[in-house]
C-alpha cells in the first residue's frame, strides 16, 4: 500500500494521567506533548490532545477529562501489580478515545500506563506508543513487550540507553526529543552559581547537587515542582548550610531566564533517565551540562565539550568537574542544542514514525 505523505493526518493524543499539563507533576512529557503538538499543527495536521481536567496548553486544542488522578509509575516497586483509582481519569481519558477513534487516523499515546498498552489490541484506530520512561516493574515490561512483538512498528523510544533498558528494546526506534529553540535565550555571562532543574522526588537524586554547594559554597538555584514533600524536607533539615535558592515550578519562559545565568547545570538522576529535557533546554541557553554518567543525558553530553559526564554518584566527580567549567565554550553548547534538538528535526522523526507505523 502506498501512502500520501502531502495528506494532512487526524491526531489524536492521549497526554500522561498523573496530572494536568502545565502542573509539573508529569516531568518532560507534558512539554514533550507541547512540543510535538505544535509542530504537527504547524506542518497541516489537525489534532486534539486528550489530557485531565485544569491542563492548560497555551492555545493548543485540549480535550479535558474529569476523573483520579494515577500514581507515577517510578513510585512502584518492580513486582507491584497495577493499580488504578475506581473513578480513574486514564481509564476516561482511553474511554474517551475509543468512541470518537473511527475520526482519527492515528492515537498517540504519552502516558507510560499498562492500560493504553493492553488496549492496543481492542482499537480499530492504530496507537502509537511514545515510551517516556526505562524499565520499572515486571508487569509494565510484559505489556510493553506485547505491544512490541505484536506492532513492532507503534513503538518509539527517547534514547537508545533508555531502549536498552527493555530486553526488546533495541529493535525499536528513538525520536529524541525536541524543543522550541527560539524561547530559549543564550547567556554568554554566567554569574556563579549552578543550576539543578527537574522533579524533586528521589530518582531525581537533588540531593548531590545539594551537597555540592555545601561543600563548595557555590549557590545554587534549583528550579521545579516538589513532588515528594517528605523528601524534600529531608534534604532541607540534612544541608543546613548550604547555599540553595529554591525558585519553584517556572514557566518556560522564567525558566530559561534563570537557568541561563548558571555556569552549569548539574544533573544527577539515581535511575536511568530516559531522555532529560533540562540537559538541552540548558544546552539552549549555552549552559554546560555536569551529569551522571547514566541514563539519557550520558547520550546527550559531549564530555569535555557541551560539559563533563562523571562516575554515577560520586559528589567529588561533580566537584571535579565544576572546577574545569571554564574549559567549556557556551557557543558550542548552544550549537548543538541547534544542531540536534530543534523541534523540526524532532518533528520530521515523529513525523516519518506516524507514516511507518500507518504503511
Ligand atoms: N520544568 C519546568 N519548570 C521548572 C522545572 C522544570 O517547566 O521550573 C520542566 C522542564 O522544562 C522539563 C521537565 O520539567 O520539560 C522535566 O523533564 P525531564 O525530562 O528533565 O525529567 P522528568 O521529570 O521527565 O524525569
Amino acid at each position: 500500500m502506498t501512502i500520501n505523505t502531502a495528506k494532512s493526518l487526524n491526531l489524536l493524543f492521549i497526554s500522561s494521567p498523573v496530572g494536568p499539563l502545565g502542573s509539573g507533576m508529569g516531568g518532560g512529557v507534558e512539554l514533550t506533548v507541547k512540543n510535538i503538538a505544535q509542530e504537527m499543527l504547524r506542518r497541516g495536521h489537525n489534532l486534539k490532545v486528550v489530557a485531565p481536567q485544569d491542563s492548560v496548553l497555551g492555545t493548543l486544542p485540549i480535550i479535558a477529562i474529569a476523573g483520579e488522578l494515577q500514581t507515577s509509575a517510578q513510585t512502584q516497586l518492580n513486582n507491584d501489580p497495577i493499580i488504578m483509582p475506581g473513578n480513574a481519569v486514564l481509564a476516561n481519558m482511553w474511554d474517551y478515545a475509543r468512541q470518537v477513534q473511527a475520526d482519527y487516523d492515528l492515537i498517540v499515546n504519552f502516558a507510560y500506563d499498562w492500560l493504553p498498552f493492553y488496549l492496543s489490541s481492542f482499537f480499530t484506530c492504530p496507537i502509537a506508543h511514545l515510551i517516556s520512561m526505562g524499565s520499572l516493574t515486571d508487569a509494565m515490561d510484559q505489556i510493553i513487550e506485547q505491544v512490541a512483538n505484536k506492532f513492532p512498528k507503534n513503538i518509539a523510544f527517547h534514547s537508545r540507553v533508555q531502549a536498552a533498558t527493555f530486553s526488546f528494546g533495541n529493535q525499536h526506534r528513538c525520536l529524541g526529543n525536541g524543543f522550541d529553540l527560539s524561547l530559549y535565550n543564550f547567556c554568554n555571562k554566567p554569574d556563579n552559581c549552578l543550576g539543578w532543574v527537574g522533579r524533586i522526588a528521589p530518582e531525581k537524586g537533588l540531593e548531590d547537587a545539594v551537597a555540592v554547594a555545601e561543600i563548595t559554597g557555590i549557590p545554587l538555584k534549583i528550579l521545579g515542582k516538589i513532588q515528594d514533600e517528605e523528601y524534600w524536607q529531608q534534604i532541607c533539615q540534612k544541608y543546613l548550610n548550604a547555599p540553595v535558592k529554591y525558585l519553584g515550578f517556572l514557566p518556560t519562559k522564567q525558566l530559561q531566564k534563570e537557568l541561563g545565568k548558571c555556569k552549569a547545570m548539574l544533573v544527577t538522576p539515581r535511575w536511568v533517565e530516559a531522555f532529560g529535557n533540562v540537559v538541552i533546554e540548558a544546552l539552549a541557553c549555552g549552559v554546560p551540562v555536569i551529569a551522571y554518567r547514566r541514563g539519557g543525558p550520558s547520550e546527550i553530553v559531549a564530555d569535555g565539550k557541551t560539559g563533563f559526564l562523571v562516575e554515577p554518584d560520586s559528589v567529588m566527580g561533580l566537584i571535579e568537574a565544576i572546577k574545569k567549567i571554564d574549559e567549556i565554550d557556551r557557543d558550542a553548547c548552544h550549537q548543538e542544542a541547534e544542531r540536534e534538538y530543534s523541534i523540526m528535526a524532532m518533528g520530521d522523526r515523529t513525523e516519518q514514525w506516524f507514516w511507518d507505523i500507518l504503511s
